[in-house]
């Protein structure tokens, strides 16, 4: 990915982190965010199919959300707006996590659709 390209996906982001302050409440967090030229390394292993992960340490209320941005280079802006704000929802509902991340990733993936259609309804 150029360097041109690549500051075209962080600046999608960016805009996301921006509309989303506010209203899913980020400024409670301290966020890192990450950008990577391809796969992300999670728990020591390549995530391949991940277009983000989010890793939390709600105790503190410090999370790391990476970003491949191959993978979200292909995603609408919808699509990429909604996989936006999964990746909050993991920040926001992780202490809850109990054993394998399927409930968890249901929950997140609802509460996305959730907040992103009421934005649509709303009008942004
Ligand atoms: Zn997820």
């Amino acid at each position: 990915m150029t360097g041109k390209e690549s500051k075209r996906q962080i600046a999608r982001i960016k805009a996301l982190r921006k509309k989303w302050y506010s209203p899913l409440r980020l400024f409670e967090w301290d966020i890192t965010w990450k950008y990577v030229d391809g796969d992300l390394l999670v728990d020591g292993a390549l995530a391949e199919d991940a277009a983000a992960v989010a890793t939390v340490d709600w105790r503190y209320r410090h999370a790391t959300i990476q970003w491949n941005l191959r993978l979200i280079a292909a995603q609408s802006d919808d699509e990429l707006e909604r996989i936006f704000v999964h990746e909050v929802m993991h920040v926001q509902v992780n202490e809850m996590r109990e054993g394998d991340l399927h409930h968890e990733e249901r929950v997140c993936q609802t509460l996305a659709l959730c907040f992103t259609d009421m934005a649509r309804r709303l009008g942004d």
